[in-house]
């Protein structure tokens, strides 16, 4: 039970959680996960603590309340381990009767996406998975603010889509209950439980009931035995009530489907969902009907199922006006008129439906809002009010540099509060690693009962800084209320404040009428050159002395060295003596008047973002400023986007609509000893607005290899920093400017095949009369042999020829206008939105071939493409395509895809496959696939022989060439099924595709016509219902 600069009181160990406990909503999430589950896939990635508990537990080899030790399996949040995921819901093992568990997913809204086709196929095939529930932290990275923001939209996005429950914990004090609900809904349908992961999650408090693992379990049991009498003729909704409702008598506990709390005649109700909204909320619609203001608050638990029943009943009947406060993706989804929030469009549709003669508001935020309690008292349209009324509530504000010793100071400090006071505390910690290279924000709160406030404090009692030069960035009293005290960690002289601290700073202490104290460590003793232990002892008795005056600090010195050291023993003499001599380095500052006057140049935020879960480990930033060539002012623009206004364009040249997105995850599916190299690439989408139809293709632009550029930059003796203007051949009027470096790497296709004509424009640079011969001649009609041959057997680059020529040096600019651009390749889309809304999937086989004279040659997209990392970044843009689905959802599709022309029948099937789990009804699904070995080349075998289960796919026709003797093609399979091809494409009015390479098509045209007869094959073109897709 370490404690650590963000966590107080460390990991709890598992038996120890009963009763009344600090901890934090996380660590109760993870307990009845583990209580519970037999297995518990973590998608937890570095820092965000998801499964810090369970692994430290499982480690411990703790069993759980079925006396098992639960199966750990971490899993990679960006790549595609989903389909591994599924075969274990579907495996023949039979957990549901021996061991009726869940298996628990705990995840953040970050890796939601990911999970989606999961989620969709799991929903489908529930009544044959094993039960499904995953603890969601609502937690993403926004790169645009650069901070992580409680991302909940997602998930309820994501809920919408698929058709799994959804409900929502708003506190550490139902978070315990809401996980075992979760548990049990699971019973029923595929459960997420979210909960806010940027504040709630990672706050440590005091829970007074928790629950023990054996009664999670208990409780477990006796409801899902009560869950079976409910009988499973009930519609979804109603036995999820159910479920709630036998809870609450097992716990004494009053939680609904919907909960409603304010006036008895609210005309004006607020529809939240949510954590710190929520908690907000509920307050204000106490605090405000209480004053007879006549509001209410509805807060939604139970998103998915919506029962509108259960939503109308929670409605008072006076209301008039219902104002729905919904998260939405950011700041552009606000802005645009027509995106509504998720729970906007529920509560509409449930209103319409009922005698409730209301307006309804779509009040939006994005997932970057940090909600503060003005906020919602505006929304609700009241006047502020107590959110600590009668709890005697002290806050603190702590405010520390980086990984310092002192850094975990506050952590300590919250310990003992909670150990002297007798009050409840609670502590949170806030890293920004890109301010100051790491600052920490931590807040500690005391009250006299247990009270909800995951959200920012707004009126700090006591504001400790431990480092000046966070002055100079931050308002660190913008959040102090009048007469709040400020502890001032610093080595700067009384003389020189007014020349050292801060001129914003000066005037805030005066304008708060606040008590400044200066805390100067090596003024504590003789020892001035105290270490950092001391320095850290110091700043805790320091804190207490002035926050806590009462206290005695003499008799505390005990339990402060017991905090800093294993050995408090060894420790208490010099914590004694810091005690002692606390009043040589303590001193309360006389506030002249004339601070209140102190010219203030900028505002400065009051509150730092999370951008982190932890202390910065990477110091290289500030450096990275001083360097000086032309490289790094570049790399500085990509560093510092907002102060250098970077457009975050890459190929600003290209007219099309481009969007920069970011590899997720790049898999090679073959193995690696296999000669083809076919690679399943997934990119990130998040942010872009990237949109794409079914069928479409993307068209990529590729870079040169960087190592071929740099022998090409050496060999042609240029300077890679130089600026150049290149045209920009897609839009000739359009030049831009690049060094030559770039203009290499992403705009010349100097590694291309030279046409006939650049033969004969390199014949002009060259000085050697044979040499200028020998090129037009190989331009003419006299040379077509010999060129053919070079471009055909050879494959020569633009720069062989340049090595070859050795007098023809065109000047940089002049190459620049003889080889043409690089062209973006296209690829079919492997994905379809509606499974995957930020993402976007190739299925890609990397081209290369070995000259005659033994030299390696690559594909120039397939090459790089091949080579992306995860976090990569690549301009892409989107292409139309013949590739369409029929008009009508029943009509059945046929589809014939070779090799990496399965790629865009993957987005078919999934969008069929999402569609039939909308309950929408969907046509006959054929595909028939080709290749060389089951073994290597099975491209996606897993994820169609799940759709083909799921009765998705309705024939799957498998051609693997070599695998017999005799030689299948996709052809065979096809005519093995000509009677359903038949009624399929003649009384179904179904259309027919084929992708990959050309030349299956005569073949299959053939089999085709023998089915619908060679006019039937005329008219289906004719009517756009026979698609190729060749390349
Ligand atoms: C609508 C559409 C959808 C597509 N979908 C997919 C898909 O889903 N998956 C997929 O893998 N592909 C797909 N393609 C093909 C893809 O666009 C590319 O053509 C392919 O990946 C090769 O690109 P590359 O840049 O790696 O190779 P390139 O550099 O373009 O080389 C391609 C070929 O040109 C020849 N060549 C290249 N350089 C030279 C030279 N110097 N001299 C002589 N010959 C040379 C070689 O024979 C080489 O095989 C699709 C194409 C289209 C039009």
């Amino acid at each position: 039970m370490s404690t650590t600069a963000a966590f107080p009181w460390g990991v709890p160990a598992y038996d120890s959680l009963s009763g009344p406990t600090y901890l934090t909503a996380q660590q109760l999430v993870q307990q009845v996960g583990y209580a519970l589950a037999s297995k518990i896939y973590s998608y937890s990635s570095e820092g965000d603590d998801l499964d810090t508990a369970v692994a430290q537990w499982n480690k411990e080899g703790v069993l759980n309340g079925y006396g098992r030790l639960p199966v750990l399996a971490k899993m990679q949040s960006r790549s595609g381990a989903g389909a591994m995921v599924l075969g274990d819901f579907f495996s023949i093992e039979d957990f549901k009767q021996k061991y009726p568990a869940p298996h628990a997913v705990i995840a953040s809204t970050q890796t939601l996406a990911t999970m989606q086709p999961i989620l969709t196929q799991l929903a489908l095939l529930y009544s044959a998975a094993t039960p499904f529930v995953a603890h969601v932290s609502a937690s993403d990275y926004s790169a645009a603010n650069a901070a992580l923001v409680a991302n909940y939209a997602s998930a309820l996005y994501a809920a919408q889509e698929t058709g799994v429950s959804l409900i929502s914990s708003s506190s550490a004090h139902e978070i315990q209950h809401m996980a075992l609900f979760a548990s049990l809904i699971s019973s029923v349908t595929p459960a997420i439980h979210v909960y806010d992961g940027v504040r709630l999650a990672r706050e440590s408090c005091q829970v007074v009931d928790v629950l023990d693992a054996a009664a999670v379990k208990r409780t477990y049991t006796q409801l899902i035995q009560a869950q079976d009498a409910v009988g499973k003729k009930v519609d979804a909704a109603e036995r999820i009530s159910k479920i709630l409702n036998n809870l609450n008598s097992e716990l004494g506990t009053n939680y609904g489907l919907f909960e409603y709390e304010g006036h008895a005649e609210a005309e004006q109700v607020l529809v939240v969902f949510g954590s710190t909204e929520a908690r907000i909320a509920r307050r204000a619609a106490a605090e405000l009907s209480k004053a007879g203001q006549k509001l209410g608050v509805v807060v939604v638990r139970v998103y998915r199922p919506f029962s509108d029943k259960h939503f109308l009943e929670a409605l008072p009947a006076s209301v008039k006006k219902v104002s729905v406060l919904g998260q939405v993706a950011d700041k552009d989804a606000v802005a645009q008129a027509y995106t509504q929030s998720a729970l906007y469009a529920d509560v509409v549709a449930a209103l319409a439906t009922s005698s409730v003669n209301a307006s309804v508001k779509d009040i939006k935020y994005s997932t970057e809002k940090v909600f503060t309690i003005g906020d919602i008292a505006d929304y609700l349209g009241a006047p502020s009010f107590d959110f600590f009324a009668g709890e005697e509530a002290v806050q603190y504000v702590h405010w520390d540099v980086d990984a310092t010793a002192t850094a975990a100071a506050p952590a300590k400090v919250a310990k003992l509060l909670s150990e002297v006071s007798g009050k409840n505390v609670s502590f949170n910690a806030v890293f920004d690693n890109l301010s100051q290279a790491g600052i920490i924000q931590t807040e500690i709160r005391s009250t006299k009962s247990v009270v909800e406030a995951p959200f920012a404090i707004e009126n700090a009692d006591v504001v400790v800084v431990q480092d000046a030069k966070i002055l100079n960035s931050y308002d660190v009293l913008g959040a102090a209320k009048e007469g709040a005290k400020v502890l001032l960690r610093t080595s700067i002289k009384d003389a020189d404040y007014e020349k050292k601290l801060p001129a914003g700073f000066r005037r805030a202490v005066a304008a708060k009428k606040a008590e400044l104290y200066v805390l100067n460590v090596a003024e504590l003793g003789e020892k001035s050159e105290a270490s950092a232990e001391t320095d850290a002892v110091a700043l805790q008795l320091a804190f207490l002395k002035v926050a806590r005056p009462e206290l005695d600090l003499a008799g505390a010195a005990e339990k402060v060295a017991a905090l800093n050291s294993e050995d408090a023993k060894s420790i208490l003499p010099a914590v004694s003596k810091i005690v002692e001599n606390l009043a040589k380095g303590l001193n309360k500052v006389e506030v002249p008047a004339t601070w209140a006057e102190a010219e203030v140049a900028q505002e400065l935020p009051t509150t730092i973002r999370a951008n982190s879960t932890e202390a910065n480990t990477e110091k290289e930033i500030e450096e990275r400023v001083g360097e000086t060539s032309k490289w790094h002012e570049a790399a500085k623009g990509l560093l510092f986007k907002e102060a250098y206004e970077t457009k975050a364009s890459i190929r600003p040249d290209l007219p099309e609509r481009n969007f920069i997105v970011k590899v997720k995850s790049n898999k090679r599916l073959t193995p690696a000893d296999y000669d083809r190299n076919i690679f399943h690439i997934e990119f990130d989408t998040t942010g872009t607005g990237l949109t794409y139809e079914i069928g479409e293709a993307l068209g990529v632009h590729a870079h040169n290899d960087r190592k071929e550029v740099e022998d090409f930059i050496d060999f042609y003796g240029l300077d890679a920093s130089e600026l150049v203007n290149v045209p920009s051949r897609e839009d000739p009027a359009y030049t831009e400017t690049r060094t030559i470096f770039q203009a290499l790497l992403q705009n010349i296709d100097l590694f291309g095949r030279p046409g006939k004509k650049f033969y004969e424009q390199l014949a002009e640079f060259a000085t050697d009369e044979a040499e200028r011969k020998q090129l037009l001649t190989l331009a003419s009609a006299e040379g077509t042999t010999e060129f053919k041959r070079r471009a055909e057997v050879d494959t020569i680059h633009y720069v062989d020829l340049l090595h070859e020529f050795k007098s023809a040096r065109p000047a940089f600019g002049q190459l620049a206008q003889i080889v043409p651009p690089l062209k973006r390749r296209e690829y079919s889309i492997a994905s379809s939105q509606k499974v995957r809304p930020n993402q976007v999937d190739l299925l890609v086989v990397a081209v290369d071939w070995r000259d005659p004279t033994g030299r390696d040659r690559y594909g120039q997209a397939t090459r790089y493409l091949s080579r992306l990392e995860i976090g990569d970044e690549l301009v892409v843009s989107v292409k139309p395509s013949v590739m369409k689905l029929p008009p009508k959802d029943t009509q059945p599709i046929i589809m014939a895809g070779l090799g990496t022309g399965l790629a865009p029948f993957r987005a078919f099937v999934e969008y069929r496959a999402w569609q039939a789990a909308q309950g929408i009804e969907i046509g006959k699904v054929f595909l028939y696939l080709g290749s060389r070995h089951r073994r290597e080349e099975y491209l996606f075998g897993e994820e169609w022989e799940a759709y083909l289960d799921a009765g998705i796919i309705t024939i799957l026709g498998c051609a693997f060439s070599r695998d017999q003797p005799q030689k299948v093609y996709i052809q065979d399979k096809l005519e093995e099924n000509l009677v359903d091809v038949k009624e399929a494409l003649l009384e179904g009015n179904g259309s027919f595709y084929l992708c990959g390479p050309t030349w299956p098509v005569p073949a299959i045209t053939e089999v085709l016509s023998k089915a619908v007869t060679r006019n039937g094959v005329e008219e289906m073109k004719e009517e756009g219902r026979y698609v190729l897709e060749v390349y």
